[in-house]
């Protein structure tokens, strides 16, 4: 039997399934199709579909950078090199 049980697959409950499935055996739950939550890839049809939450995420704490670095690391995330450009700014990033 599972000593922890987590209901909801989105970022929030895939990361705190991850950091106690290092130590404790974790059962998770979602009433959805897949997993993801707001940061899901939608599929139409078959593969086909498209991001429809989160699309890039910005860390600023250093233990979120770390977090991300090892994902990268591991592939799950990648380096987004696109232009950000904030509409209600004059602020241009790369
Ligand atoms: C259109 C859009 C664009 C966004 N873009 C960005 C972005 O670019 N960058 C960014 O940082 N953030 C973005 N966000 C915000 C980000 O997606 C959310 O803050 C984040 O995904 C929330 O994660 P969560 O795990 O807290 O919740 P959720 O992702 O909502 O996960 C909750 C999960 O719980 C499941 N669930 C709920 N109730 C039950 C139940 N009773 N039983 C079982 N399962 C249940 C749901 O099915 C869901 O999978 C965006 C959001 C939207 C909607």
């Amino acid at each position: 039997m599972s000593e922890f049980c987590i209901i909801g697959s989105g970022i929030s409950g895939s990361t705190i399934a991850n950091l106690l499935n290092k130590k404790y055996s974790v059962i998770l739950f979602d009433k959805a199709r897949g997993p993801g939550g707001r940061a899901s890839f939608k599929r139409i049809k078959g593969k086909t579909g498209f991001d429809h939450g989160t699309q890039y995420i910005s860390p600023k704490t250093k233990e979120f950078k770390k977090f991300t670095k090892d994902l990268i690391k591991k592939r799950i995330l990648k380096v987004w090199r696109g232009k950000h450009v904030f509409l209600n700014s004059k602020k241009k990033r790369r």
